[in-house]
């Protein structure tokens, strides 16, 4: 399928019901938990009223071959409140990481632990950060030994959202040291499993409806079929992983490739708090008066919105590309997850800046929601790979690909024969217009006004 963003009906009203979901039911309460840094339980419980939390609403976003019902859903959610977005999609977050790891036996078992059912709600967690290894998953200490028929970790985990109140936790620990990163696994372990601890909820600057907090496992014991996978595909793992080693190859890990496919998905959230940040900023431009004039009649002020609508759109439609080619299966050759996760998280702090320094002193204090964008904004250069980390995944990728032409040079062209004989830009083209053009006077007007027709440019 090719890249098209005229959206599906469907699509069209999935936008339009997350829309109303994020005008009616998100922003009226969202200052409120932001204040009382509490989980919005009534706002997960009418979300799945509405159908937004389910395993099978997100298994199908993802495999929507379009790639934009996720980051269509995302925008809208954001655009409503950041940490309620986060509380409600966490979830999704280690399903993407099951549905990568996970045997279909165990996908079908625990998917549904993830988001429970309306009245009966539940929780995951995805916990992979460390108090020493945020950005160096190569740091990470957390360690799993087979015991029998059980596994037994233990570690530290730092920053998981939903940690310590999940249902599910999935938890990546070193299984072979030797192999570093490499020798790492994924483990579910559920919520109460003892050793499992919540050390502390986390005080945060921004998306403070969603529960952040820092984990110690504790010897705790799981059994052998909560390995992601099972033992014979991690034993296989680990001796493609050795043989790397020997032959000094790179392979991405189970960890690594969910980041990947759920950049675009982060970045689409990003741009939620951006438009956000900019349809506020603009209104109250056009409404407030200085010195006998709207404000936004000043470029000072009209520029800088211009250019924000400029990088918003772009930003969009780089994370639209990278969602439709993870959908598509074309590889991220040249960074393309994290070009736009960078360049929508960053849109997003310099939106959420300029939506402030619009209003002014009604920007600065909390009876309006920008101060409250601004710090829900920052976490977005920071989690899913900061800035650098996607600045050395591009330059990366720059430097692998160096010499190779644009990504639409690679794709598979579409239209067939016919299309590349006589599409338009081709010589044949051309000179059948050239021809017409000639024998304009000796041609009857009708077929001449017919094969203009057939050269303009297409109208609707
Ligand atoms: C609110 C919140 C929610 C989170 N949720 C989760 C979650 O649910 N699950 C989870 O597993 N993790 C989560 N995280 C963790 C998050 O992904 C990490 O904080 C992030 O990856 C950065 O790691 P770090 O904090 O250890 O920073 P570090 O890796 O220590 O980086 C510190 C600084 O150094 C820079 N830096 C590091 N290496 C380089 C380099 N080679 N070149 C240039 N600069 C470099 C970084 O960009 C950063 O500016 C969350 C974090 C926050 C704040």
């Amino acid at each position: 399928m090719g890249f098209d963003i005229a959206p599906t009906e469907a699509q069209h009203d999935l936008a339009r019901r997350t829309h109303e979901f994020a005008a009616e039911v998100v922003r009226p309460v969202a200052a409120d938990y932001d204040a009382r840094q509490e989980f919005p339980w009534p706002v997960l419980e009418e979300a799945a009223t509405r159908g937004f939390y389910s395993p099978l609403f997100y298994r199908d976003l993802i495999g929507d071959p379009t790639g934009l019902s996720l980051p269509m859903f995302m925008e809208e959610l954001f655009w409503g409140c950041a940490g309620i977005g986060l509380a409600v999609v966490m979830p999704a977050l280690a399903l993407s990481a099951i549905g990568q790891a996970a045997s279909p036996e165990q996908m079908l078992q625990w998917a549904p632990e993830c988001f429970g059912t309306p009245g009966d709600l539940k929780l995951a967690a995805l916990a992979i950060s460390e108090p020493e290894g945020g950005s160096d998953v190569r740091n990470l200490r957390t360690r799993a030994h087979r015991d029998g028929d059980d596994w037994i970790i233990d570690g530290h985990k730092m920053w998981i959202g939903n940690g310590g109140i999940a249902n599910v936790h999935v938890v990546n620990a070193v299984v072979d040291e030797e192999l570093g990163h490499k020798g790492q696994a994924l483990f579910i372990v559920p919520g109460g499993t003892p050793g499992l601890q919540m050390v502390r909820k986390l005080d945060k600057l921004g998306c403070r409806a969603s529960h952040t907090a820092e984990l110690r496992f504790d010897g705790v014991r799981v059994p052998a079929e909560n390995l992601l996978g099972g033992q014979e595909k991690l034993d296989y793992k680990l001796a493609k992983a050795r043989e790397a080693v020997e032959g000094a190859k790179h392979s991405g890990s189970a960890t690594l490739g969910t980041f990947e496919q759920t950049r675009p998905m982060v970045a689409a959230q990003a741009l939620g708090i951006a438009r956000a940040a900019l349809e506020y900023a603009t209104e109250y431009a056009n409404r407030r008066e200085a010195f006998g004039a709207p404000i936004i009649d000043n470029q000072g002020i009209a520029f800088p919105l211009a250019e924000l609508a400029t990088a918003i759109d772009g930003a969009r439609l780089l994370t639209w590309r990278a969602s439709w080619m993870a959908a598509s299966g074309v590889a991220f050759e040249r960074g393309e997850g994290s070009m736009c996760k960078m360049a929508a998280s960053e849109v997003a702090v310099r939106a959420t800046e300029r939506a402030i320094q619009t209003m002014g002193g009604w920007g600065y204090i909390k009876d309006h929601p920008v101060e409250k964008w601004y710090r829900d904004a920052k976490l977005y250069t920071i989690f899913e790979g900061t800035s650098e980390i996607q600045r050395i995944v591009i330059s990366n990728a720059l430097g692998a690909a160096d010499g190779k032409p644009p990504l639409h040079f690679d794709l598979e062209p579409t239209g067939g024969r016919i299309n590349k004989m006589f599409g338009r830009g081709t010589p044949l083209r051309g000179r059948a217009a050239d021809a017409a053009l000639a024998a304009k006077d000796r041609v009857p007007a009708p077929v001449m006004r017919l094969a203009m027709k057939v050269l303009r440019p297409p109208r609707k």
